[in-house]
């Protein structure tokens, strides 16, 4: 992370008009929400496959609604950190702004950030698995609740694995990362697919791609600019650049 880097970084988002940010859990680490494929992720204390599939519902929505509601218990201790606040005031600067992310935390939206892509749902989101019933709540609602309106089982509005992304979300992803000026890839072992598709998509269309991620990714050798550090840090010293550049 040279200082060359950092101001080529900034000299292609100050002359974006349109930019295109993609985030995933390593975006929340430095707030506290663990990422699930680190070591100390929850990956290395669950198996995925008995929490975040609709089988390991079927079988154990007890189970299931246990750990969702700790990770919805652990939101309210969490708090966006100065990097999301970098991303929601970039919204505000540049003309065109896209803000996708796989985070289910929902710290975006509480950093300020107005448009934000949610393509994989969010924790504090409530749905039947019958109907069409949804809300937003973190109220305790029992080991295995029933909708009130068709008694089919209620579940977390999130997306697990082997179902569809939202399709609106999703298309709107993909044209923003072909059509923008800039993409910036943050924290994602961009492993998880279709999401890893958006940016794969953005380097198709020969759009520049500046990464954030400690580690390196299948990104990580085609990005223009490569920012092995955390996201609260780089975003924040290319806040700093930007804001003192001259005109
Ligand atoms: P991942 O767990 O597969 O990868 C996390 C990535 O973040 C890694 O590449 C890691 O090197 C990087 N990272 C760790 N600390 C970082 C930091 N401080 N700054 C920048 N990068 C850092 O995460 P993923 O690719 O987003 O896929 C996991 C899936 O699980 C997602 O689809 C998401 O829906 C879900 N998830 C969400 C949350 C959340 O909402 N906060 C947390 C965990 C998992
Ligand atoms: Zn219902």
């Amino acid at each position: 992370m040279d200082t060359d880097s950092f101001e080529s970084a900034v000299k292609l988002l100050a002359n974006a008009k349109h930019i295109c940010v993609s985030t995933g859990a390593g975006m929340s680490a430095e707030s506290g929400v663990p990422t699930f494929r680190d070591k100390d992720g929850h990956w290395s204390k669950f198996n995925p496959a008995e929490l975040a599939s609709p089988l390991a519902f079927a079988r154990n929505p007890q189970k299931v609604w246990a750990w969702y509601r700790e990770r919805r218990s652990q939101l309210a201790t969490v708090k966006p950190h100065s990097g999301h606040r970098v991303l929601a005031d970039w919204e505000r600067r540049v003309p065109q702004f896209t803000l996708v992310t796989q985070n289910v935390d929902g710290l975006h939206r509480r950093a300020g950030s107005q448009n934000v892509l949610e393509l994989h749902g969010r924790l504090e989101l409530t749905t039947c698995s019958g109907c069409t019933f949804s809300r937003v709540d973190l109220d305790d609602l029992g080991p295995e609740p029933r909708c009130e309106q068709c008694a089919a089982r209620l579940r977390p509005g999130v997306v697990w694995f082997g179902e569809e992304l939202p399709h609106a979300a999703l298309s709107s992803a993909f044209a923003a990362a072909e059509a923008c000026d800039v993409f910036v890839l943050i924290g994602t072992s961009g492993v998880v697919y279709p999401a890893a598709g958006v940016a794969e998509a953005a380097l198709a269309a020969g759009v520049p791609l500046i990464e954030i991620n400690p580690e390196q990714t299948p990104f990580s050798s085609h990005a223009a600019i490569y920012f092995a550090g955390s996201s609260a840090v780089v975003l924040v010293g290319i806040e700093e650049r930007w804001k003192a550049r001259t005109p």
